[in-house]
């Protein structure tokens, strides 16, 4: 699933490549990720469209088109964009293609079909599940330490891990970025928000600025294409069984509501009061 950084890197590179591009031709190859609330089939409504703008709104990608019209994207789990020109081979699965007038296209790929594409008339969000219902913006001025803790203290009943990975609260880390955050702030994943002491509450708000900070910049750096996704700097997502990088003891991975959750049992260790209280609640 594409995380925050990602998703601003796409932009950027959206953004810069293909901001006043017209749409010369519309191919779809699976209807399934289409939802269109205009009156036009979805082919005729994009043809001889220019994008003009490129915004992201928690894992949304908003295409702004002439005709007062949005393509807003949600790639889900294993969806792609694919910037593609003349002679590249499409990412994968492909279920549509928008051609350019440049000569390149932009594809969107997902084997697994769950990715959707919503075509809506500019603003038209409320048609669209869980668009306006994202939680704060953390890369936002709005998200100081007082207003973390003011959000926490409405979720104290929550794990730690639930908690920071919930989009209707904070809007948006994902599951990869929710593992380094509190890896970084050295708070085991199952931790209820309520028994965070004061100093890991703040440790935590620091770290979500500060890895979703340097997220953004390895993303940045790696230049990539876009359709790849970029995860080399990762210290415990993804690395079950190598050593913790502070510490080397072997990384765990453990399901917290359904989701595998990576940590250091060292680094974050479960104290023997939270199994006490886990029994109270
Ligand atoms: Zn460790």
């Amino acid at each position: 699933m594409p995380e925050l950084p990602d998703l601003l890197y796409l932009q950027k590179y959206l953004r810069k490549k293909i901001s006043n591009s017209t749409i010369t031709n519309v191919r779809v190859k699976q209807p399934v990720v289409l939802r269109v609330a205009v009156n036009k089939p979805y082919e005729q409504a994009l043809m001889g469209k220019r994008i003009m703008d490129v915004a992201v709104n928690g894992p949304f990608i908003r295409f702004e088109l002439t005709g007062a019209l949005d393509l807003v994207i949600n790639l889900m789990v294993m969806g792609k964009l694919q910037l593609q020109d003349g002679k590249e081979k499409s990412q994968g699965y492909l279920c549509f293609s928008l051609s350019l007038n440049d000569g390149r296209a932009l594809n969107l790929c997902d084997e697994q079909k769950m990715a959707k594409a919503y075509l809506v008339h500019r603003g038209d969000f409320g048609l669209i599940p869980k668009y306006s219902a994202q939680g704060t913006d953390i890369l936002s001025p709005e998200f100081t330490p007082e207003q973390f803790k003011t959000i926490a203290s409405k979720h104290t009943r929550k794990q730690v891990r639930v908690f920071i990975n919930d989009h209707s609260i904070l809007s948006a880390i994902g599951n990869a970025y929710a593992d380094e955050i509190l890896f970084d702030a050295k708070i085991h994943p199952k931790t209820f928000v309520g028994k965070l002491p004061h100093q890991e509450l703040a440790a935590l708000y620091s770290s979500i600025r500060s890895v979703m900070d340097w997220g953004i910049r390895k993303v940045e750096e790696a230049q990539q294409p876009i359709h790849v996704k970029v995860r080399d700097h990762m210290k415990v997502r993804g690395r079950l069984g190598k050593p913790c990088p502070r510490c080397s003891t072997t990384i765990r991975r453990e399901g917290v509501h359904s989701y595998d959750v990576f940590f250091c049992p060292t680094c974050q260790p479960a104290s023997r009061k939270l199994f006490l209280d886990w029994t109270r609640t």
